[in-house]
Formats: C-alpha cells, sequence, structure tokens
C-alpha cells in the first residue's frame, strides 16, 4: 500500500516561544520538533505499509528550520518526505494548508492518505476533513484502531459512548487519535539511516500556486488578536463552624453551577 501521512513539525511545547506582535504568528525557531499528535499516524502508517509491503511517504507544509522533526518521522522507519516550505506560505490559513498538501498528494497519488485528528499547536481539527473534501475521498475520522488491505480500510471509529465499525474503499483518508497505536521509539540505525533519506522541497510555485493564492493573500481568515487566559485567582476557604455547607451552597448558586 501506497501511505502518505501528514506530520507537522511544531515548537517544542516545553520549551516558551514567542507570537510575532504584529501578525500574531508563531514565531518559530530552527529547532521544531514533531507533533506528537503526528506520531500516532506515522506509526500507524509503517504498520500498513509492514503489513503489506508498502511504503510511507510523509507530508509537511511547514518553515523547514533545520528539519528535526521531520527527520524524527523518517528515524521511525518512513521512507521519505516531501516538505512545502516557502516564505510565500507565511500567514496561510487551515483551508490554504489544506490545498497545498492537497496539490502534494495529488501528486503523489496514495492509495492511503494519514493525518492527526487535531494538531497540538493550532489545533482547529479541520484540515483532515478539508485535505479530503478537496482530494474526493472517503473520510473516516477518528481512528482509535485500523486494518487495511484487499483494496479497503476498516476502521473502529471513537464516539462518546463507545465506537462504530466504518469501512471505505481506497483511496481513503483517516485521521487517527492517539490511543490509536504505540509509537516506535526510533532506533540508532533508524536515527542514522534518516540522515539521508530523500526529502524533497518542492516551493508554492512548483505546485501551481500564485503569490495571490497562498499566504495571508490567499487565506479568508486573520487572527485579528489574542489574548492570555485570565490566571486563576488564589481559592477562598470556608471554616466550618456548623454552617459551611450553607455557604458553599450559596457559592455555587452564584456560579450558577446548581
Ligand atoms: C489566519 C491564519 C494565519 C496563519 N499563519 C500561519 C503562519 O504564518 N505560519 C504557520 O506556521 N501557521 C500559521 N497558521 C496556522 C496554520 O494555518 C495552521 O497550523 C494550519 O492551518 C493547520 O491547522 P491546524 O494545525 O489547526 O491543523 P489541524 O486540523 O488541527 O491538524 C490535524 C492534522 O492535520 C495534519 N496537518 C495540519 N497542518 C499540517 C501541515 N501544515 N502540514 C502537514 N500536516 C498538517 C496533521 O496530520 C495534523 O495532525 C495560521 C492560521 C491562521 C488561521
Amino acid at each position: 500500500m501506497k501511505i502518505a501521512v501528514c506530520v507537522k513539525q511544531i515548537p517544542d511545547p516545553n520549551t516558551p516561544y514567542a507570537l510575532d506582535p504584529e501578525t500574531h504568528f508563531v514565531q518559530r525557531p530552527q529547532d521544531q520538533i514533531l507533533d506528537d499528535t503526528d506520531r500516532y499516524g506515522v506509526e500507524v502508517g509503517l504498520q500498513l505499509a509492514e503489513a503489506t509491503e508498502g511504503t510511507v511517504t510523509l507530508v509537511s507544509m511547514c518553515p523547514a528550520g533545520n528539519l528535526q522533526g521531520i527527520r524524527q518521522a523518517l528515524a521511525m522507519g518512513a521512507h521519505k518526505a516531501v516538505i512545502v516550505s516557502d516564505p510565500a506560505l507565511q500567514g496561510s490559513d487551515a483551508l490554504v494548508t489544506a490545498k497545498v498538501l492537497a496539490a502534494v498528494l495529488r501528486r503523489a497519488q496514495p492509495d492511503l492518505v494519514i493525518a492527526g485528528t487535531e494538531s497540538t499547536d493550532g489545533y482547529t481539527g479541520v484540515v483532515p476533513q478539508q485535505l479530503a473534501e478537496l482530494l474526493g475521498l472517503p473520510s473516516l475520522t477518528f481512528a482509535r484502531k485500523v486494518v487495511g488491505g484487499d483494496g479497503k480500510i476498516r476502521i473502529e471509529r471513537l464516539t462518546a459512548t463507545g465506537y462504530e465499525v466504518v469501512e471505505a474503499p481506497l483511496p481513503a483518508l483517516l485521521s487517527v487519535t492517539s490511543g490509536a497505536v504505540e509509537p516506535r521509539y526510533p532506533t540508532f540505525k533508524g536515527i542514522m539511516a534518516a540522515k539521508t533519506k530523500p526529502v524533497e522541497q518542492p516551493a508554492a510555485a512548483d505546485l501551481g500556486f500564485g503569490p495571490d493564492s497562498v499566504g495571508r493573500a490567499g487565506s479568508a481568515q486573520e487572527i485579528v488578536g489574542v489574548r492570555a487566559a485570565p490566571e486563576r485567582g488564589a481559592g477562598r476557604k470556608v471554616v466550618d463552624e456548623g454552617e459551611a455547607h450553607l455557604e458553599i451552597v450559596r457559592l455555587l448558586e452564584q456560579v450558577k453551577v446548581i
């Protein structure tokens, strides 16, 4: 099976990073890591590829930096990567991101496209569905278990109360949840091999995008403001002198919990 896995490089969540004060875009460092969400997609892709003698191609739109995050996924075992890294893409919203990824995927013609359900930095949770629509593929979302082969894919789709079994013919798109599999750790051999695996880096123009169709110019959404979440205030201690329960009920009514 020919598999494409969409992966994002993101700033390390453990390291504070800044927003550009004017555009509100994340100022992305050279060192970025593979989004933890996408380690699950890579693992599902590798397991399906191993079962079907297939290949896994990573697809990403991101400032390349030193490619640390992409190399992490290559070290897990992915075969190659296509990274669209172009200053013209700065300011692209989710739909433009999906259009650029779709252009790469149209060229690659995979049997299966895999994505995470929601990224850790942007978390709009819409790119997989937008990709499926743009590519005209059936979209199997929130997969917690995946079985593929014989021209079809079957998943257990996580719901609030359990799961549904959903099946689609290939080609298809799949979004996986973080409980789907246990991502493997790269071996030393894998890390060394990742250094020489092919990483293609087309520009937006190579994929047919003019300057007006990507970046801020091509995006319908604009971030017009960013606010820090209010800090939590100190709690209030109610001393029980026999009537504390009444005071607690009054406080709960005040905040409309009861
Ligand atoms: C107005 C606006 C301007 C923005 N400008 C910038 C900017 O200048 N620079 C910037 O880095 N971000 C920018 N962003 C954020 C960027 O558009 C989002 O990160 C991107 O649209 C994907 O959204 P998400 O991360 O919320 O995806 P989600 O839908 O939450 O991601 C789900 C899954 O889709 C796949 N996926 C998502 N994005 C990518 C990707 N880029 N490559 C490969 N796979 C992917 C992954 O598998 C991921 O797990 C901007 C957003 C807006 C709204």
